[in-house]
């Protein structure tokens, strides 16, 4: 421990590191994690002492994939509902989508135009993905000079207009220059000409809609991107897989060397298709939710390290736009603030550790955006801890979300694992549900 600027020291008897879980003292000076000692190191002069007890202290987590829709769509969501919302739920760093917003993230101005909006707002660490899209291959360089963390795009339509998808002749385009300034494209991959194929029927019954949106859609799209990435030698990452399908050549191709990395979310990895009700649609998102047996495979698929991550997706609307119409339903789960105890609940009953909760949605998604300071508690890092009580359960009650619309698919759900509180860079943020004012940073590549 360097000493003198040690202010704050947190310790509990399950603090997850790098290195696993165990009882720990954390010395933080300035913001930053200054030294992880044993857990009865001496506290020093001055400093404050954080005792969790039993609680885990474990790295804040990082949310790679949100849909804040600030400015343009803020009745949707906005900086500040989805800060407070992450904030409560233990993720200290997220990364807004490029789209859904008004202006999308696709040129320097606008996301100038974002990060204006956002500046005040932010209650965590706040960084941009750009976007790219059929007219703005030229911007993209500019776009990461200025600081995005790589760019998104779509293989079929995104469901905004301002936000078309790429054809194939397209992505090979926008995935070259990408590459040229070694950077990260990050894919909704759903093959539109299988789309277009399936049956459309529209309607409140969940099964029309699932056979809407085919495995093959996923499928298809992900090799193809796989051999776009092969041939490009370029880095690619696949947005919320929800086909246990594509896990066999997404593995295959990592056995190769393509550079290719995956997500999954909590919605596929928690509820079921046989569960959702006809006309539920806060239970509708592209690609959509599929059955249990698909469900354990994507488990099976994080158990042996094809699946890297775990992100939100977090895709909120109005209560209006989620109408009883599988077909016409605005598609996007919102569950920013309950993805860790939703996790955590079905990753304990299929016999994972907490470490394993932490690698999925703390150290991989940083990793993801190159974000060296964030996911792990370990000397050097940002002082971004949550404080999770494992063992007690709560009820999920919409009313209790700081999202801005309270519609979520995880509602009457019983959960494992309590929030006590958040803390973004030594200063706790989030304490029993009732949050301080924001003091979120706006982040750049390499910052
Ligand atoms: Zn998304």
């Amino acid at each position: 421990m360097s000493g003198a600027d040690v202010n704050l020291v947190l310790r509990s008897t399950r603090v997850v590191t790098p290195g696993g879980t165990r009882p720990a003292t954390v010395a933080v000076a300035d913001g930053t994690i200054d030294a992880v000692l044993p857990y009865d190191a001496e506290v020093p002069a001055g400093a404050r002492l954080a005792d969790f007890g039993d609680d885990v202290l474990l790295p804040g987590l990082v949310d790679t994939h949100v849909h804040v829709n600030d400015p343009g769509r803020t009745e949707w969501e906005g900086f500040h509902t989805a800060t407070r919302a992450a904030a409560a739920g233990g993720i200290t760093t997220l990364l807004d989508m490029p789209l859904n917003s008004l202006p999308p993230t696709t040129t320097v101005d606008h996301l100038r135009t974002k990060r204006q909006v956002a500046a005040p707002k932010v209650h965590v660490d706040t960084g941009f993905w750009g976007g790219a899209i059929p007219t703005n291959t030229k911007d993209l360089r500019p776009l990461y000079k200025a600081g995005v963390f790589g760019f998104k795009c779509f293989l079929s339509p995104s469901g905004v207009e301002e936000f078309p998808e790429l054809d194939q002749e397209q992505l090979a385009r926008s995935m070259a220059e990408i590459s040229d300034l070694g950077g990260l494209l990050i894919v909704h991959a759903e093959d539109p000409h299988h789309l277009e194929a399936a049956p459309q029927r529209g309607g409140p019954a969940y099964a029309d809609f699932l056979a809407s949106r085919p495995r093959d859609a996923e499928n298809t799209a992900i090799i193809g991107l796989i051999a776009h990435a092969k041939r490009l030698n370029a880095r690619v990452h696949v947005l919320h897989l929800s086909s246990s399908d594509a896990l066999e050549p997404i593995a295959a191709a990592k056995r190769e060397g393509v550079r290719v990395s995956v997500e999954s979310c909590p919605h596929f990895l928690t509820l079921t298709a046989e569960e959702v009700p006809d006309g539920a649609t806060e239970f509708k998102c592209c690609p959509p939710i599929r059955e249990a047996a698909n469900q354990d495979a994507l488990w099976q698929g994080l158990a042996d390290g094809t699946i890297d991550c775990i992100v939100s997706d977090h895709s909120p609307c109005t209560t209006d736009l989620k109408t009883p119409d599988f077909a016409s339903a605005w598609g996007g789960i919102s569950s920013l603030q309950l993805g860790l105890p939703a996790i955590w609940t079905e990753a304990r009953r299929r016999g994972h550790g907490i470490d394993d909760v932490v690698r999925w949605m703390s150290a991989a998604p940083a990793e993801l955006a190159g974000l060296t300071r964030k996911g792990a508690i370990e000397a050097g890092r940002d002082a971004d801890f949550a404080v999770l009580a494992p063992d007690e359960t709560f009820t999920v009650d919409p009313a209790g979300l700081f999202h801005r619309n309270q519609v979520t698919a995880y509602a009457g759900k019983t959960l494992h694992g309590v929030v006590k509180s958040t803390w973004l860079r030594g200063v706790r943020i989030a304490d029993e549900g009732v949050l301080t004012g924001p003091t979120g940073r706006l982040l750049e590549r390499n910052s």
